[in-house]
């Protein structure tokens, strides 16, 4: 496991995984918000295309705002390890990249860097 750790207000992926489980077995998709060190909010990009298989995320596009730089999605099996495609995406798009399996606990989540290696993250109320 890499060193760094990500700090993300539990209510904002508490929120993530809430949808991801509303479109199950689609994959769900979600960008986070950062502000002062700490990812805050979850934004649901109006142009997502909850897909079944993992070939959306890997064709999604970030917008363009430098307080984006965190992104989520959903995989409807219980595997949360970056698919290849999710792993070209992460080394493009975005500084911290959270996975959840199904059935989206917050155990079922973990975080990765850009280079797809898993890091810590911590929950902060
Ligand atoms: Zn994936």
């Amino acid at each position: 496991m890499a060193s760094e750790t990500v700090r993300i207000k539990k209510r904002a992926l508490l929120s993530a995984l809430e949808s991801a489980k509303s479109v199950y077995p689609n994959e769900f998709v979600g960008l986070f918000r950062e502000e002062d060190g700490i990812l805050r909010e979850l934004i649901i990009a109006p142009f997502s295309e909850y897909g079944a298989g993992f070939s959306s995320f890997s064709d999604f596009h970030l917008p363009l705002d430098p307080s984006i730089t965190g992104t989520f999605h959903s995989h409807p099996s219980s595997s949360n390890h970056p698919s290849k495609g999710d792993l070209e995406f992460f080394s493009r798009k975005g500084r911290v990249h959270f996975i959840a399996g199904a059935p989206y606990g917050i155990e079922d989540v973990k975080a990765f860097n850009q280079k797809g290696e898993e890091i810590q993250f911590e929950l902060v109320d």
